[in-house]
């Protein structure tokens, strides 16, 4: 029995999970959060087994990422509510890397020349990559002796051809700086295409998918004979479908219109894509409950915003369609994905005519487990399966360390 301990560091927090393999049973998850900031929290909930769970919460200020893994420790340790005697339990550590560029196009064991390709990358993913990086530092301070693997959100859509990637920008923008599409939500479209591909009894290498997964931030992909051939996030996460607060696609000339006539500076542009647009420009509102409840109230820009957003993915779904021909499954994940038969069902409205029929009593049931909600006679099967990124990653640390 091995003890993964995987960790997704961003930039004022840390949210972890211990994991036992291979029962795949998750031991303990937490979320240390405002790191650095005047209150810091961590909330801790272990699973000591037979059902019973345990929930720690310590408030105090929380410097550094040192001082926050620190407190992790601390609570998995601890002898009453933790879940490990001592960090010589844990056999390795997972990180999940949010920008892995050209150079990783799998899982890897983390050396020093990873770490100094990463700091490399540090243009690509300004803001993710340092904290990612964060993490790994502390966890290798911490657990100096076990494996710890990097995960990569852009690994996975390391396969796209030039086609899909390039974007029609003068070449050399390419060749210098690597000015290209690189997609990312790359573990979690993998793992729903692996699970789909055990619940349609074939091969991952023999089945061509859509995988919609839809949460604060969205994305799409297209996915033959098991490997990402397009993807709806561009060079960075903003490209593509409407998401929470990020706007998907816009004309790209906007940024000079909105420099020209309202006087934003191209920092002030980036941050009013990036947090203030989505769902959230259009009606106020990010939460997609929250959506739901005032569209049924009668707020008009609560159900327009539902509009724009589901119209989106319906044209990503229809296009790539276009691009994969044959579709054994369209998946959906993620918080929306998931829970929100309306997103699901105007999805797909009007794609009758290409054998995806979905099946409204199916699609209305609440289950928390992957599922099939398609009538029997649609062409293209339709299932709902739940991403676990985490369980992704520990799949990956097993796999990587076995071999
Ligand atoms: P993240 O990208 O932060 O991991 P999640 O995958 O948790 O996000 O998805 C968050 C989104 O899922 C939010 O918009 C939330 O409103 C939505 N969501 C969660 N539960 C439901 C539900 N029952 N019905 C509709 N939307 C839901």
């Amino acid at each position: 029995m091995m003890k993964y301990l995987i960790i997704n560091s961003g930039s004022s927090s840390i949210k972890y999970q211990v994991i036992e393999i291979p029962t795949e049973t998750v031991l303990a998850t937490g979320l240390v959060e405002r790191i650095g900031e005047g209150s810091g929290r961590l909330k801790n909930i272990a699973f000591p087994g037979s059902d019973r769970e345990l929930t720690t919460v310590i408030e105090q200020p929380i410097a550094d990422h040192s001082q926050g893994m620190m407190l992790v420790i601390a609570v998995l340790t601890d002898q009453e509510k933790g879940v490990i005697a001592d960090t010589a339990e844990i056999s390795a550590v997972g990180h999940r890397v949010v920008h892995g560029g050209e150079d990783f196009r799998r899982s890897t064991l983390i050396t020093p020349e990873v770490i100094s390709v990463l700091e490399q990358n540090i243009p690509l993913a300004p803001l993710h990559n340092p904290a990612n990086l964060d993490g790994i530092r502390v966890a290798r301070e911490m657990f100096p002796a076990v494996p710890q693997v990097a995960v990569f959100d852009t690994a996975f859509h390391q396969t796209m051809p030039r086609r899909a990637y390039l974007y029609a920008v003068p070449y050399r923008l390419y060749e210098q700086y690597r000015v290209r599409r690189y997609g990312f939500h790359g573990t979690s479209h993998r793992f729903v295409a692996g699970e789909c591909a055990r619940l349609l009894e074939k091969p991952l290498d023999a089945c061509n998918l859509i995988t919609v997964h839809l949460g604060n931030g969205c994305s799409m992909t297209a996915i033959e004979n098991g490997r990402s051939i397009d993807t709806s996030l561009g060079m960075t996460p903003l490209e593509g479908l409407v998401m929470g607060t990020r706007s998907g696609d816009v004309d790209p000339a906007l940024h000079l219109f909105l420099k020209q006539n309202i006087g934003l500076e191209l920092e002030e542009i980036d941050t009013l894509l990036n947090k203030e647009s989505g769902l959230k420009g259009l009606c106020g509102m990010n939460d997609m409950r929250d959506i739901h409840s005032a569209a049924a109230a009668g707020d008009e820009r609560a159900a327009l915003a539902l509009e724009v957003q589901t119209y989106r993915n319906r044209k990503y779904i229809g296009a790539y369609m276009a691009v994969l021909g044959r579709v054994d499954a369209i998946v959906f994940t993620a918080g929306i994905g998931e829970n929100d038969p309306v997103t699901r069902a105007e999805s797909l409205k009007g794609l009758d005519v290409f054998g995806v029929r979905l099946d409204p009593e199916k699609n209305n049931e609440h289950a928390g487990q992957a599922r099939c909600i398609s009538r029997a006679e649609s062409t293209v099967r339709i299932f709902v399966i739940p991403t676990n990124e985490e369980l992704a990653i520990a799949r990956e640390i097993a796999d990587l360390t076995s071999e």
